[in-house]
């Protein structure tokens, strides 16, 4: 794609970055088709091609960001399902989250969105504030549908309506004789996955120890980042980033680590991205890059080790390849292998790269898309007849879960229990 940018809009860095990725377009609107809003809608302005067109115009002319090209942005799920289908290798990712910080330097939002930003940028990251959040929700759960036909209730109702019923505790199970570890590696405890689920990662030191790795939490660690970068609030995910890479470098250079392994995929695509993010950054460039380096999902890291199934297992999974890892890290396979190594049955859903809608906060701030996007993720699912939905993402296993009407698990759960761990919750009711 041609553009325009002047010498000096080219001198800043960022701005020359997004140019680069902006003339690798070729326009020829393959990646259109597997664009979830594109999908939907049919709307130009919807798709890959459309968005970088407009983020395009913004950026060049060096304009503050316009209401519509707000509005387009704001509608893309950051899915990256594009990235996969660009036979160009656009990295639309950059270029996306590079404009969501810039409009929100340069738009003034509305009030109320300004305010409902604020709350989710401050609440989320902040397992003290999303557990207090979530407890002040609950009694709201039966009110979501009249607050939802309030005007701009939909938002608020969306909230109220992902609020679980109860936070569960993590368990706390003894196993006997553990074999001595030979790796260690630091398990990211992150924000809003440990509030809502604390079982998935209890379930990941588990299976771990089990195959003989030691899994430790390091201290200072917390939030990766990736809400407040996806909501374009720069300052905040940077300093969330910079605690996270301080806490692991130390411990890199202290005991050592082996890998620093994410349970969260949407997490994980944002860790993995600190070298780039951080790649101007003096004093941070090159401590980024080993910590994006040593990255792993958890079932990039199961892989490297062989699963000792102990109990028979036969269930019929569907696994729902979450965006942030089939498109964010291109891990597509390697979870499935591991559910099939310790025995499930795993089927493929029909229409997997279309997103669920969760997308971060995204199924609090565009609902309407997010609720039709669920919708059809579930009736994909249900088309394989399953009697457990494993997926690798928190905010996947809340948002079809919400729905769903079949157990929704993480994979990791799922691996714990055949090795020897107990049944997940999900499972015991049914
Ligand atoms: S990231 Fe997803 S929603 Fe956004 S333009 Fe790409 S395919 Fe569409
Ligand atoms: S597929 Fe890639 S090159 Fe083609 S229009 Fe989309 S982003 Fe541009």
């Amino acid at each position: 794609m041609q553009t325009n940018f002047s010498a000096t809009v080219l001198e800043d860095p960022q701005m020359a970055a997004s140019e680069k990725i902006v003339r690798t377009c070729v326009h020829c609107g393959f990646c259109t088709a597997t664009c979830p809003t594109y999908v939907l809608g049919g709307d130009e302005l919807d798709s890959p091609r459309g968005r970088i067109y407009l983020i395009k115009d913004m950026l060049e002319g060096g304009k503050p960001a316009s209401e519509q090209v707000v509005k387009h942005v704001d509608r893309c799920l950051s899915c990256l399902s594009c990235m996969n289908t660009c036979p160009s290798g656009v990295n639309y990712m950059h270029l996306v989250d590079h404009a969501r910080e810039y409009i929100e330097r340069t738009y003034r939002r509305p009030l109320p969105d300004r305010i409902l930003r604020w709350v989710l940028g401050r609440v989320l990251p902040n397992p003290m504030l999303f557990r207090a959040a979530v407890a002040a929700a609950r009694p709201f759960r039966p009110l979501a549908g009249l607050v939802a036909r309030l005007p701009g209730g939909d938002r608020l109702a969306a909230m109220i309506k992902l609020a679980p019923a109860r936070l569960p505790r993590a368990r706390h199970v003894n196993e006997p004789r553990l074999p001595a570890p030979t790796k260690r590696v630091a398990i990211l405890n992150g924000c809003a996955q440990s509030v809502l689920d604390p079982e998935i990662n209890a379930a990941t030191h588990r299976l771990l120890r089990r195959h003989g790795v030691e899994p430790v939490s390091v201290p200072g660690e917390g939030c990766c980042g990736a809400l407040n970068h996806h909501l374009g609030q720069t300052s905040s995910s940077h300093t969330a980033a910079k605690r996270n890479i301080d806490a692991w470098i130390s411990e890199m250079e202290g005991p050592g680590l082996d890998a620093i392994v994410i349970t969260a995929s949407g997490c994980g695509t944002t860790v993995k991205d600190y070298g780039f993010i951080f790649r101007n950054d003096p004093g941070y460039a090159n401590k980024a890059a080993r910590v994006s380096a040593a990255a792993l999902d958890i079932s990039e890291f199961l892989s490297t080790l062989e699963l000792k199934p102990t109990r028979a297992t036969g269930q019929v999974v569907a696994y729902h390849s979450a965006c942030s890892l089939q498109h964010g890290q291109q891990i597509k396979e390697p979870p499935k292998l591991l559910l099939q190594a310790v025995g499930f049955v795993v089927k493929d859903v029909p229409e997997g790269h279309i997103c669920c809608g969760s997308a971060g906060t995204y199924n609090i701030l565009q609902p309407a898309i997010a609720t039709q996007l669920r919708d059809r993720k579930i009736a994909n699912i249900a088309k394989t007849k399953p009697q457990i939905i494993a997926a690798g993402n928190i905010g996947c296993l809340t948002q079809i879960g919400s729905a769903a009407g079949v157990p929704v698990v993480h994979t990791v759960n799922l691996l714990d229990w055949a090795t020897g761990g107990p049944m997940p919750r999900e499972l015991e009711s049914v």
